[in-house]
């Protein structure tokens, strides 16, 4: 069944059958017209391949290669450390040439540690062609561990790694939501892909919902996605998945971030600060769910992405199958170059993307768009006035957040009221900063209110840390301590407390040491060679016996 945007008043005969609204939003023009129209051409494989240890949110991956060493297609070169964390694989075969750092998508052009890899045109696999598995089969614990092995992380941009997401038997969950509403204008990748590969979104989709064993799936897309929504129906009808819904949203921004999805299908609400299976829904992006399908059934690591290559910047705006850690120079190369007029060059989308300094920065997991834009199209903004209190922002805001008192506490640093007003809530999704008539950059201070709070948040488990380790240092001295005196205490009892019994043992010693010495004596006083005398000389000893008597008796 298909759900519209007319829907919203009907009453509900079954579950998530009725859409809901959401505070504040935007209607903006799409600009996807140009690139959602053309085919997904392949970007193919490039000299150089660079890629970071972290593409996702969490610990860095640890480096499993050296320089020198030779790599295949799909092989781990990078491994997950911790369960916050995803693998690396190669995404195509050639040389280990360097492990250093290198410039990443980041708008403050930052360097972090990244594998490069010459590649050897030959996209040679280690193994060779695995075979199909039957996922069915598997219990939803196994089902991670083949997710988590393949490196997956949210496509959708944030990064989370997918396996730690789904839990997998942690929450009861009763509602896989797969998301295809790219509402953020210039990206149709996700368009694309489900017009493209529908039935590799189902299967992901069955796969995902088997592994958190929810009852409801729904596939969510947005009210203009036509072609897309009839080649979903066709796979589904294809598939005969009954338990699988498509649901057309309305065209509004930002209807596709996720808190905002999920209050539109179901009218729940996430809880500040809390995740989507707390209140037994998960969220993938529908980009997410077909590497869920390579994983799983073609049992293929996450090797590469779609990305829309956009703007009036570019000379052939168009959706490219990008393998992970092309340089964006390279993919603006493949499709066409530079236009004459590029000004800018940013990293996602006109709301929620950063501008770059440079094109010499590689694609990663999460990279949904390169947008080359013209002066024309997208003028540099005014300088910024003073706030007036109009009260724009808070009419436009989705997270139903006061945008201009967090920017007053971000502006003077006072980082309690900014959370006290739930400044974590806020999703950096630009309306408020777009209809904002003094053109404050409004989404810059909260990034900087945000990074400044966890760097605190950093320094004070640090010290915390440093604090435990050295009191735990001192209770160990004092224990040591504490130890040896009761030691020394315990042995001056033992001899305040003597019974006498080793007064007994020394005399009992020095009575032997007495008995063995007068043994010895009565031995020294015996006569000596007294055997077989003559008589002469027994006559001679008894008159010398005599005379010493005699002379011995007292006068
Ligand atoms: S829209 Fe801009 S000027 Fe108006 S209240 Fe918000 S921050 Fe102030
Ligand atoms: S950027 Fe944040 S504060 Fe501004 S409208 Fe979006 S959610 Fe609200």
């Amino acid at each position: 069944m298909v759900e519209t945007a007319s829907s919203f008043s009907r009453p509900a005969t079954s579950p998530f059958e009725r859409l809901h609204k959401f505070h504040g939003g935007l209607k903006l023009p799409g600009h996807r017209e140009v690139s959602a129209a053309r085919p997904i051409s392949s970007a193919g494989v490039p000299p150089i391949l660079v890629l970071p240890l972290q593409q996702h949110i969490g610990a860095p991956a640890e480096c499993l290669v050296q320089p020198g060493d030779t790599v295949y297609k799909g092989q781990l070169i990078a491994r997950q450390v911790g369960a916050i964390s995803a693998a690396v694989h190669a995404p195509s075969s050639g040389t280990v040439t360097a492990v250093e750092a290198r410039p990443v998508p980041h708008p403050s052009g930052l360097q972090a540690p990244c594998i490069i890899i010459k590649t050897d045109g030959l996209d040679r696999y280690q193994d060779s062609e695995s075979t199909a598995l039957d996922y069915s089969r598997l219990a939803p614990d196994e089902l991670c561990v083949h997710i988590r092995r393949a490196g997956i992380v949210g496509l959708g941009g944030a990064g989370f790694p997918t396996h730690t997401k789904l839990g997998c038997g942690k929450h009861k969950i009763d509602l896989m939501l797969i998301n295809a509403v790219e509402c953020e204008p210039y990206i149709s990748c996700d368009n694309r892909l489900i017009q493209e590969r529908a039935t590799e979104v189902i299967e992901g989709a069955r796969v995902l919902q088997h592994a958190v064993q929810a009852d409801n799936c729904i596939i969510a897309i947005e009210d203009d996605m036509a072609a897309a929504e009839e080649a979903l129906r066709a796979a589904l009808a294809a598939s005969k998945a009954t338990d699988i819904k498509v649901t057309r949203v309305p065209e509004l921004y930002p209807s596709g971030g996720e808190r905002q999805l999920i209050r539109i299908l179901t009218g729940r609400e996430v809880p500040s600060q809390g995740f989507p299976a707390d209140i037994g829904i998960i969220c993938q992006n529908v980009g997410t769910a077909a590497a869920v399908y390579n994983a799983v059934i073609k049992q293929q690591p996450l090797l590469s992405r779609i990305v829309t290559v956009t703007g009036d910047g570019v000379v052939q705006q168009q959706n490219f199958e990008t393998l992970i850690g092309t340089p964006v120079s390279h993919l603006v190369a493949a499709a066409g170059g530079y236009a004459q007029d590029v000004e800018r060059l940013l990293i996602g989308g006109p709301m929620m993307g950063y501008t770059v300094p440079s094109d010499n920065i590689p694609v990663t997991k999460t990279l949904n768009c390169v947008l080359a834009v013209s002066r024309e199209e997208m003028p540099a903004p005014p300088p910024a006035q003073a706030c007036i209190r109009c009260g724009k922002c808070t009419e436009v805001c989705p997270a139903d957040l006061l945008p201009q008192l967090l920017y007053w506490y971000a502006r003077s640093s006072n980082h309690d009221a900014a959370q006290d007003y739930d400044l974590f809530d806020c999703i950096e999704c630009g309306c408020c900063a777009y209809v904002c008539p003094s053109h404050i950059p409004l989404v810059q201070y909260y990034r900087h209110a945000k990074s400044e709070i966890w760097l605190k948040e950093t320094q004070t488990k640090a010290s915390d840390i440093a604090r435990q380790r050295h009191e735990a240092h001192l209770n160990r001295l004092a224990r040591i301590k504490q130890e040896r005196a009761e030691r020394m205490a315990k042995k001056k009892r033992a001899l305040s407390n003597d019974d006498g019994s080793s007064d007994k043992k020394k005399a009992a010693i020095d009575a032997a040491l007495e008995r063995v010495k007068q043994k010895k004596q009565q031995a020294n006083t015996l006569p000596k060679n007294v055997e077989n005398l003559t008589t002469e000389q027994q006559q001679l000893i008894a008159a010398v016996d005599k005379r010493r008597q005699q002379n011995d008796e007292p006068e």
